[in-house]
């Protein structure tokens, strides 16, 4: 039996950044993955699956030294966002709040093997991949022990679901989730566009749900576009032109001519958010703790702030010589984190009933609000400040200070 301090389900994106963060700590690290993404190559099209991280996302990356992998791989930085629907709409500059840019696109995939990349570096991290778990023993007052299923077993004592929203992990433990399903779903489709992207991301809002046109690299460009599941499902079955056709009449003119549809993918949204975040030798992050509606693309910005505020907390612990399985230790994780992601999920809810409605008063109230937005510049500043992470309780990787 291999014994470590911590045990990460999950080497995705956020597992992995973990795992970064307790590099060269006093902790033995194990991650246990599933499935390793394939190698990465620049003549690959672009992967369909991309997130826009935030610039706190960034300096998590920089300061557990994978932010280079990004850079030498593949992302778009981008430095205006466009809001706008009928009446009102409104453009965030990083010029206005002094950024080089407001954040990247990066394909996750992209992201996930700049990190595991990096635990390379770490002595005191094991990565154990493809490692396919056949059974969980959690019990609060003992290690836990994780069963492979090639007779592997590994003991920890702080087990971390980083495992996504299907998490068995926190099937296994018993920690129970509120959800609900947002009756729609998000088309993700990958276009070949006649120009060069530029540096913005446009955001629409219509009746029927949102529309994103995010910039990728060189002619490349990600929609999403949200819409009933039965909408999604006959667009889906459309061949390339006919989508271009459906996507010319649903989409603004002004984000020019598509000439190609290379891929497309549709996501089922879902709200869920764990009734608890920690238990005595266990604790939840990233998606396995919370699901978010994607339309202002915050889940892995949000997970990868559970990752850095878990790392500090367990090494700052560890450096004092606390028992990182505590049970009031991990609930300063807890405390750091969960009332931040729920504000997080309530204003995105909030953005999504008010945007996603016909009714008068709520567009005459919606349109006032862009256009305040629009006119009153410290107002927009704070949202803006608040949308890429640069304001809230920050833990000390999103804030570019290493853990020691
Ligand atoms: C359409 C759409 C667009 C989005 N856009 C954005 C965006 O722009 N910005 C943003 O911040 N977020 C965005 N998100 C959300 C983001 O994709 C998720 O929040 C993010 O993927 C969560 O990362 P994670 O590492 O917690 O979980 P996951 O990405 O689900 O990773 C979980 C990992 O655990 C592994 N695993 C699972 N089960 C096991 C097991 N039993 N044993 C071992 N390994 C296991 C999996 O193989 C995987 O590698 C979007 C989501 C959707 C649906």
């Amino acid at each position: 039996m291999k014994k470590f301090d911590v045990v990460i389900v999950g080497g995705g994106m956020v597992g992995a950044a973990l795992a970064c963060g307790l590099g060269n700590s006093q902790l033995s690290v194990a991650v246990i993955e599933q499935a390793l993404p394939d190698a990465f190559s620049a003549e690959q099209p672009h992967d369909l699956r991309v997130s826009a991280l935030s610039l706190a996302s960034q300096k998590i990356m920089q300061s557990v030294g994978a932010w280079d992998g990004v850079i030498q791989r593949r992302a778009c930085p981008f430095r205006r966002m466009r809001v706008w629907e009928t009446a009102g709409d409104t453009e965030f500059n990083c010029d206005d709040i002094d950024k080089p840019e407001l954040g990247f696109i990066v394909e996750n995939r992209v992201i996930q093997l700049s990190l595991l990349e990096c635990l390379g570096r770490f002595d005191n991290v094991e990565l154990i991949a493809p490692g396919v778990i056949k059974h969980i023993r959690y019990n609060s007052a003992v290690n836990s022990v994780v069963t492979l299923q090639d007779g592997e077993v590994i003991e920890a004592g702080v087990l971390i679901a980083a495992d996504g929203g299907n998490s068995r992990v926190r099937q296994a433990v018993g920690v129970g989730v509120t959800s609900w399903d947002y009756q729609q779903q998000a088309m993700v489709i990958y276009v070949e566009t006649e120009y060069g992207q530029q540096d913005i991301t446009w955001q629409r809002f219509v009746p029927s749900g949102p529309q994103a046109f995010l910039p990728l690299t060189n002619n490349f460009g990600s929609l999403v576009w949200y819409n009933s599941p039965d909408e999604i499902r006959r667009l889906k079955q459309l061949s390339g032109d006919q989508l271009v056709a459906e996507l010319y009449k649903a989409f603004p003119d002004c984000l020019g001519e598509i000439k190609k549809v290379l891929g497309v993918a549709s996501f089922p949204l879902k709200r869920q958010h764990a009734q608890q975040y920690v238990k005595a030798g266990l604790a939840l992050v990233g998606d396995a703790a919370h699901m978010i509606n994607p339309l202002a693309g915050q889940g892995v910005n949000i997970g990868l702030l559970d990752a850095a505020a878990l790392a500090e907390v367990l090494v700052e612990a560890s450096v004092k010589g606390e028992n990182v399985a505590d049970l009031n230790i991990l609930k300063r994780y807890e405390k750091m984190r969960r009332n931040d992601n729920l504000r997080m999920m309530t204003v995105m809810d909030a953005f999504y009933r008010v945007f996603s409605n016909d009714v008068l008063p709520v567009k005459f109230l919606r349109n006032l609000g862009l256009g305040l937005a629009e006119r009153v510049l410290p107002a927009k500043n704070k949202v803006m400040r608040m949308a890429i992470g640069l304001d809230g309780n920050l833990p000390k990787l999103a804030r570019g200070i290493v853990l020691k």
